[in-house]
């Protein structure tokens, strides 16, 4: 039967770079026998100028209906005054709890043919693959109460919950291990287990669920030391599984390993298997229209979704190997440009993906 694809493209260069990743993906459909239907929907800024929302019962609606979702990317300057309940990263926010997206799944590779664009030395990098599981409907994101409120003498307090059910602890511990056999059967849970009750009950319950994984070796590691080891010898490192705010901040400085946030794709996932697909990265409000902003986190975003939704392994493969094929050839958009490369814009780079396909 069919599986049915929403199309969320957002705002910014969401837009464009979705447009590439729907090439790919009509590509596949035509030549490739890839039975899908993709039904498009209104998210974020674009979504709140329509109807004053920034996720319409319509695009929730197409988004439960759907078997996996592809998700550009929301906000962006003109939105930014609005009140925080309609605001464009509440649509994404909306998504992510009322689908129950609770287990982030975040690649952090570092292409061969880019090792020279990461910020650090090459043989600190070089190699570089690993895999941050980060907890997404839960923790202080979301955690209640929150709030600012006015003290007795008048002054303000802002104030938020971190929080974690046991429950909540052990599904996505159970993603990691999961996904830790798939690879290199090392996972280190990130906590602040030293400071914070919650993550102490955190590294309690990872050590707990780790009895059921015996070939798994499990180690831990706080917060604040992940973030350095990161930066001074990331290659230490398979799967890593953290809560929603350090994953976030985790999440992004592994991005920066790979040379650009253009490149890295990510899936968040229910408990059946339902993601949705998004790149990293933002709006980038920035360089928006412009025809310059990477497709290729995006694309990545296609074959991860081909992998885990759709459990098309082969189609993901040949995803993955058409734009490695397309860094081979030298073609590169600006984020990833060095001299001697051939710089071209995101309309291309979607049609040299597609041509690559095709090849
Ligand atoms: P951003 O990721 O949009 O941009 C950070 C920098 O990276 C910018 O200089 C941008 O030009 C560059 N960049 C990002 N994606 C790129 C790509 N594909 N190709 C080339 N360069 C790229 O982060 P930001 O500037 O902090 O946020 C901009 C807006 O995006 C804000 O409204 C923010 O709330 C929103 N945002 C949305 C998401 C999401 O939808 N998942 C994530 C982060 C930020």
């Amino acid at each position: 039967m069919s599986k049915k694809i929403a199309v969320l493209p957002g705002d910014g260069i969401g837009v464009e770079i979705v447009a590439q990743a729907v090439k790919v993906l009509n590509c596949l459909k035509n030549e490739f026998d890839l039975d899908i239907e993709m039904e498009e929907g209104l998210v974020g800024g674009a979504a709140y100028d329509d109807s004053g929302s920034p996720l319409p019962e319509a695009t929730l609606k197409l988004a439960i209906e759907s078997d996996a979702i592809l998700l550009g990317a929301v906000g962006g300057y003109k939105w930014e005054s609005l009140d925080i309940a309609v605001r464009p990263e509440k649509g994404l926010l909306g998504l992510r709890s009322e689908l129950e997206l609770f287990a982030n799944l975040r690649p952090a590779i570092l292409y061969p043919q880019l090792a020279h664009a990461s910020t650090l030395k090459e043989g600190v990098v070089s190699g570089l693959d690993i895999m941050i599981v980060r907890e997404l409907t839960g923790g202080i994101y979301f955690g209640q109460p929150r709030g600012v409120r006015i003290l007795e003498n008048n002054e303000k307090q802002g104030f938020n919950t971190l929080i974690y059910k046991e429950s909540e602890i052990e599904r996505i511990a159970h993603v990691a291990f999961e996904t830790a056999m798939k690879r290199n059967k090392r996972l280190c849970s990130v906590d602040k287990a030293n400071v914070l009750e919650c993550t102490e009950l955190w590294r309690e319950v990872l050590i707990r669920i780790s009895k059921e994984y015996p070939e798994v070796e499990l180690t831990h590691m706080y917060v604040d030391n992940a973030a350095m080891q990161l930066v001074r010898a990331p290659k230490q490192f398979d799967v890593m599984v953290t809560t929603n705010m350090f994953g976030d901040i985790l999440s992004d400085c592994a991005a920066m390993l790979t040379g650009s946030i253009g490149m890295l794709p990510s899936a968040s996932m229910d408990k059946n298997q339902k993601g949705m697909y998004e790149p990293i990265h933002g709006s980038a409000p920035d360089i928006a229209g412009q025809d310059i902003a990477n497709p290729l986190a995006t694309i990545l975003s296609v074959a991860m979704l081909l992998r885990y939704s759709l459990s098309n392994e082969a189609l993901a493969l040949k995803v993955e190997s058409a734009v490695e094929s397309v860094l081979n050839k030298g073609l590169r958009t600006v984020d990833i440009y060095t001299d001697g490369d051939t710089k071209i814009g995101t309309d291309a780079m979607g049609d040299a993906v597609v041509a690559a396909l095709m090849a």
